[in-house]
């Protein structure tokens, strides 16, 4: 599925990619095409207009007379032009269009195209494909018309400077698609990446959800298969069997709850939904309560709150249930004897409450993931305390919809420290 996704995504790419590249390609071929087009009809009508000046008019007999003595194709003794280009022909028409003289190739013996420029084939040079740009102008002496001079010039230097442009272009433009195409590539494998993350992650929960549910609705069905429906006479057996799916259920209970819960809570909360609370007695209640259990645990249980009020806006029920989780999991991963510390400070506008407990700690190639949800340091020894690996996921998710950090330290078999920050109100 991702495959084929990022194949489309490549191939999406490449082709939008692609289709700019091509149509930048012509356009710039297109517009190398109008300037060297451009310099070289300049250039050419500066030398017809020097070959127009050259040639001498004389009136004789009523009739003007060409003289091309001081006419030369040669164009040593006049300043270097832009282009460099060879005269195939020039060619005088009087005023009716009958030609009068010509050098170089040879002519019609009437002018058959308007004043202005043309492109031509070379009739020399039909294997090569050799081109000529032709410019005629109309020549007057006098304010009177007495004929037309005709030049043109090979468009070599044109002609070769583009076949280089053509297959620079034509290696330039696939070369670059092949390296637009692997980069779709390599971005659509990046642009995958979050996706297939949070995909797998879903896969994962699902997988574990189900894994969950599948032992207590077990232990359900024969506690009722073999318990209630085979020993029918035992009362005490059939009261254990019930007392069995009574826990299961709670079990199963509990778990649907926290998965409903971690459905439900996603994103920050909204402003409307906090209430300005005073964590020292959020916490003083906890303490209450938690002091009591440490104490059927056979745990030392202190606290440390600021004398005075810590206000905050936050969701009292939720806030409680992420410090709850945690003075579970202290209480649940130490031992007699073994100390448990709740401590609330302030600092720069910020709220700190610190869990910590000498218990048996979290080894250090766990730590990045307990906050994951179903991730359990070792399943066996979670399994016996009843956790699913859900607390910690919920009481990040919680403090992270109040805009807060949670973070945590531990040593392995020396405690844990977990620290939360919350803004101040
Ligand atoms: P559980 O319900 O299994 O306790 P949690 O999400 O609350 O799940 O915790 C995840 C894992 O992190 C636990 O399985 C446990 O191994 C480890 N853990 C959490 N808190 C502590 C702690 N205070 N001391 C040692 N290990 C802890």
């Amino acid at each position: 599925m991702f495959h084929q996704s990022r194949r489309r995504l490549a191939y999406w790419f490449t082709l939008s990619m692609g289709s700019i590249l091509i149509l930048f390609a012509f356009t710039i071929y297109y517009l190398q095409l109008q300037d060297r087009i451009k310099t070289f009809d300049e250039t050419l009508y500066t030398r017809t207009k020097r070959l127009a000046m050259k040639t001498e008019y004389r009136l004789q007999k009523g009739r003007w007379q060409i003289h091309t003595d001081n006419v030369s194709l040669q164009e040593s003794d006049t300043p270097p032009l832009k282009i460099e280009t060879k005269i195939a022909y020039v060619r005088w028409y009087d005023s009716q269009g009958n030609l009068e003289q010509f050098i170089g190739t040879a002519a019609p013996g009437q002018l058959t195209s308007s004043p202005g420029y043309q492109t031509l084939k070379a009739d020399s040079d039909t294997t090569q494909k050799q081109l000529l740009r032709q410019l005629t102008i109309p020549l007057q002496q006098d304010k009177e018309s007495i004929g037309y001079l005709q030049v043109a010039a090979y468009l070599n230097p044109i002609q070769e400077s583009l076949t280089q442009l053509r297959l620079f272009l034509s290696v330039g433009v696939p070369l670059t698609l092949g390296l637009v195409g692997l980069f779709g590539w390599v971005l659509g494998g990046v642009a995958m990446q979050p996706t297939r993350h949070a995909y797998e992650q879903l896969q994962r929960f699902t997988a574990d959800a189900s894994h969950e549910l599948r032992a207590p609705v077990a232990a359900i069905l024969s506690n009722a298969q073999v318990g209630l429906l085979a020993s029918v006479d035992d009362t005490v057996q059939q009261r254990r069997r019930l007392e069995n799916i009574v826990s299961s259920t709670k079990s199963m209970s509990a778990l649907i709850n926290n998965l409903l819960f971690l459905a439900r809570h996603q994103g920050r909360l909204n402003p409307q939904d906090l209430k300005e609370i005073d964590l020292v007695v959020l916490v003083q209640s906890l303490v209450d309560e938690y002091k009591i259990l440490a104490q059927q645990l056979n745990l030392n249980f202190i606290a440390h709150l600021p004398p005075t009020p810590v206000k905050l806006k936050a969701d009292s029920d939720l806030l409680t249930q992420a410090l709850k989780n945690l003075l579970d999991n202290a209480c649940k991963y130490t031992v007699s004897g073994d100390t448990v510390t709740l401590k609330v400070s302030t600092k720069l506008r910020r709220a700190f409450i610190e869990i910590e407990d000498n218990g048996i700690g979290i080894p250090a190639e766990d730590l990045p993931h307990i906050f994951e949800r179903f991730y359990r340091v070792d399943t066996a020894r979670s399994r016996q305390t009843g956790g699913f690996g859900l607390g910690l996921a919920i009481a990040q998710q919680i403090i992270e919809a109040h805009g807060g950090q949670i973070t945590v330290e531990s040593v392995l078999e020396k405690g844990t420290k977990f620290q939360i920050c919350l803004s101040l109100f």
